[in-house]
């Protein structure tokens, strides 16, 4: 099998089992350094969202892993996670927004490097700005709220990135894409607690961004609602009222129930070493574990 028969596998296998995937030469990854480099250096980045978010990315592949060219960018469909936490004899429903589950990581990797060894390639990690790589790839275009929406499954998406040394894709220049659907479209502009979304500037003002507020470790600011928290990390309600994720927005599973104690224990930010391990493992089912330290803050905040 040619390279190009074997991303052209890759892409249809993803299809079949309900993913999209896109293969992209390694030479785009400059131009996403490019991109990110010249907002920061015209100021349209805010200097913490830089550090926390924007070094965190690996751009110099070909010194670290000269074998790798090309880039394989994934999407799966993710439903919202209602948790249920008790406290004082009272229930809480709490949501986790789509993007935060990753049991579909594996799948996808899994699929991915049964098709690339059995071609004699390798699946290597990547640590890449995956929403940028979505919308410049083709694979997603941006909302005004500057979220990823992925034709046929709204932003209710995980996105992932992979790097293989399978030399092929489409080299042409990239350019990111706005929905259509934003041309007549204010909802999330006017839904948006924080004003992050503004009329005058495509990019929003990510560090006023409620999702950019609670995965930091700081307390929230001062001019922070207490009313306008709405998940135990990250924020829905930009992505809830867009009319693209109209068919998707009821679309909630069970995730785990804390008990009283448990529930206690979190909001007392008890550290891992002395969580119980049940109680971890039901951090761990929901992916909270790494946002262990956040969780109390969050989380007293959606009870109050
Ligand atoms: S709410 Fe409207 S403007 Fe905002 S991303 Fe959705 S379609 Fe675009
Ligand atoms: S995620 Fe929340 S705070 Fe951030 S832009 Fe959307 S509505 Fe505003």
């Amino acid at each position: 099998m040619t390279p190009d028969q074997t991303a052209e596998l890759i892409c249809s296998k993803l299809e079949e089992n309900g993913y999209r995937g896109i293969v992209l030469p390694i030479e785009h990854v400059a131009q996403l350094k490019h991109e990110i480099e010249e907002c920061n250096s015209q100021g349209k980045i805010d200097a913490e969202l830089y550090d926390k978010y924007l070094t965190y990315f690996e751009f110099d592949i070909t010194t670290s892993l000269p074998r790798a060219c090309s880039i394989i960018i994934t999407a799966a469909p993710q439903p919202q996670r209602k948790i249920t936490f008790h406290l004082n004899g009272h229930t809480y429903l709490v949501i986790i927004p789509p993007t935060y589950y990753a049991d579909t990581d594996n799948q996808i990797r899994n699929m991915l490097q049964d098709i690339l060894n059995s071609n004699d390639y390798q699946l290597y990690p990547a640590a890449l700005p995956l929403k940028l790589l979505a919308v410049y790839s083709g694979m997603a275009k941006y909302g005004k709220n500057n979220i990823a929406y992925v034709e046929g499954l709204g932003s209710f998406v995980r996105l992932k990135a992979f790097l293989s040394d399978m030399s092929t894709g489409r080299s042409d220049s990239l350019e990111p894409r706005v929905m259509k659907e934003c041309d007549r479209c204010k909802a999330c502009l006017n839904e948006c607690p924080t004003r992050a979304i503004v009329p005058d500037r495509f990019l929003i003002h990510a560090e006023r961004c409620i999702t950019f507020l609670n995965e930091g470790r700081e307390e929230f600011p001062g001019w922070v609602d207490s009313a306008w928290h709405n998940s135990l990390i990250g924020c829905m309600k930009c992505q809830l009222v867009c009319p693209v994720n109209k068919r998707f927005i009821k679309w909630v599973e069970e995730g785990e129930d804390f008990n009283e104690a448990e529930t206690q224990l979190i909001l007392n930010g008890v550290p891992l070493d002395r969580v119980p391990p049940e109680t971890a493992h039901k951090l761990n089912r929901c992916y909270m574990l790494e946002y262990l330290d956040v969780l109390p803050r969050n989380l007293r905040a959606l009870l109050e």
